[in-house]
């Protein structure tokens, strides 16, 4: 290992975050960070029990008052000045998240800008949050609409984003006047620990933000979830859990914003500019290598272009450079764990067995690490596995296809429905079928839809709410109405 990366990860907290201070586990129990790259422990970090768990709430329920009185510009600037700290940090924590997750160096720093930009857009929405006043129907009463924090809430994200995963749910909250536990990933807590450290110098007050890795999610979220302070859920994860958490919500009618999984269509109509939708699918299909829930799942291709853009596909797949994110010149970095990589060749062994043909890649490497090659397959036959399962691997499985209705029926037979993308010269299609897609997001020539100030989110099973854009702030806040009957008789 490198001096700085040694730097690095000595320099990075490596406890639990709770009222303003760092500290071991009650149960002094340790949980390992392993570097995918290697598969060799990086270091080893307090794991929080289900006590460490209810200390974290107990401090995020007794910073709630205070933190909601706050003036909403002390709560901007301090946003503001963590975003300033991550920028200049942007080293340091790239390399931190390459370390723990495996994404190539030049991505993670795209990431670390990413992140921060969720900080500034919601330093600049926490000034603008406004009610109204307005007069009843019939004359006799006004109606006053405030609004106010929902309350404290719980935060759990995934380890393909450690780092903007968290902003995106931490910037809104802190705006709105929130106080929060974070639960990262066990995989990635770093990001989320030197997270927790810029915002304490930002200025954040202790108890507002409380971080709690644990290798016991379950042990340690479902009695917070259940016992009745806990106002709002904050999830991005799979849909498998997202589903047992909703039930856990149920019960105490917890508000949700669930991010769940996908299975992103990626439709190249046979007027598409072919160069414009290869670079869009190099970014749909390789962006985080693939670990992301927009992530192109199915690409469908008009048969008259089909043949090309697999060619030209593979050929731009193939010459990608695979190895650790931390060696300059990387494209492609590992995969998260030996489970993520085996799940990745399983459907692809699927999908050539029921008649899919391989241009590129298909075989897994020996290790170290867990590597896993750029692979295109096509012909694939709708009956394959990796149709209805998010691949979350650096596949490309290529489906052709001969007419719009056709297209968009396969498009739409999934329970998910996060993002969808088009490519098309023609405005007319892009727009209906735009319209048509089952998704909460559609990218129109372009292979990139994530962006803080537009709301991020699906429908079907992909998920409830949205985060970003002007919306995000909304899913932290409550509305309270106040029926003041002046100006008119008593109603
Ligand atoms: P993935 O399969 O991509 O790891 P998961 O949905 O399993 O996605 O994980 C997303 C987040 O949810 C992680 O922080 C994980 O620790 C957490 N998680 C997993 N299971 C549970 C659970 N039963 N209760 C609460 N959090 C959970």
């Amino acid at each position: 290992m490198s001096t700085t990366e040694t730097t690095v990860l000595t320099d990075v907290p490596q406890q639990l975050f709770i009222a303003g201070q760092w500290q071991d586990a009650e149960s002094g129990r340790t949980l390992a960070v392993d570097n995918p790259a290697t598969g060799e422990i990086l270091c080893e970090i307090a794991d929080a029990s289900p006590a460490d768990g209810r200390l974290a709430l107990d401090a995020a329920v007794a910073a709630q008052p205070g933190w909601a009185a706050t003036a909403p510009r002390e709560r901007s600037e301090i946003l503001r000045r963590a975003y300033e700290i991550i920028l200049d940090r942007t080293e340091e924590l790239a390399l931190l998240m390459t370390l723990e997750m495996g994404k190539p160096l030049a991505e993670a720093r795209g990431e670390v800008r990413y992140a921060a930009e969720f900080f500034r857009w919601f330093s600049e929405e926490a000034v603008r949050i406004d009610g109204g006043l307005s007069t009843t129907p019939d004359g006799a009463n006004r109606i006053l609409v405030m609004r106010q924090p929902v309350g404290p809430c719980m935060l759990i994200t995934p380890w393909n984003f450690p780092l903007a995963m968290g902003t995106r749910k931490i910037g809104p909250a802190v705006a709105a006047g929130c106080t929060m536990v974070l639960k990262p990933a066990p995989q990635t807590p770093l990001s989320s620990l030197a997270l927790a450290g810029i915002l304490t110098e930002a200025g954040l007050p202790p108890g507002v933000l409380n971080v709690v890795p644990t290798s016991d999610a379950a042990g340690v979220v479902e009695p917070l979830l259940r016992g009745g302070q806990i106002r709002k859920l904050s999830f991005t994860g799979s849909t498998q859990v997202g589903r047992i958490l909703l039930a856990q919500c149920a019960d105490t009618v917890v508000r949700t914003s669930m991010e769940l999984g996908g299975n992103a269509p990626f439709i190249v109509f046979e007027d598409a500019d072919l160069d414009a939708a290869l670079d869009g699918a190099m970014v749909a299909k390789m962006r985080n290598m693939g670990e992301a829930c927009t992530a192109a799942n199915r690409m469908f291709v008009h048969r008259s272009v089909a043949g090309e853009f697999a060619g030209r596909l593979a050929e731009r797949m193939g010459a990608l450079s695979v190895g650790p994110g931390t060696e300059p010149g990387t494209d492609v970095g590992p995969l998260i764990d030996a489970t993520g990589r085996g799940k990745a060749d399983a459907l692809v062994h699927d999908a050539v067995r029921r008649g899919a043909k391989v241009l590129v890649g298909g075989e897994t490497p020996d290790g170290p690490g867990h590597f896993y090659p750029p692979t295109v397959l096509t012909d694939v036959r709708a009956d394959s596995e990796l149709m209805r399962t998010e691949i979350f691997g650096p596949v490309a499985a290529i489906i052709p296809f001969d007419d719009e209705d056709e297209v968009l029926a396969a498009a739409n037979d999934t329970e998910w429905g996060l993002v969808g993308y088009l490519f098309t010269r023609d405005l007319d299609r892009a727009l209906r079928v735009g319209e048509r897609l089952e998704t909460g997001m559609v990218g129109v020539n372009t292979g990139l839809v994530s962006n803080p100030a537009a709301p991020f989110g699906g429908v079907k099973q992909s998920g409830l709410g949205r985060e970003g854009g002007r919306v995000g702030i909304e899913e932290f806040l409550e509305y309270k109405y106040l029926a003041i009957p002046y100006g008119g008789s008593r109603g």
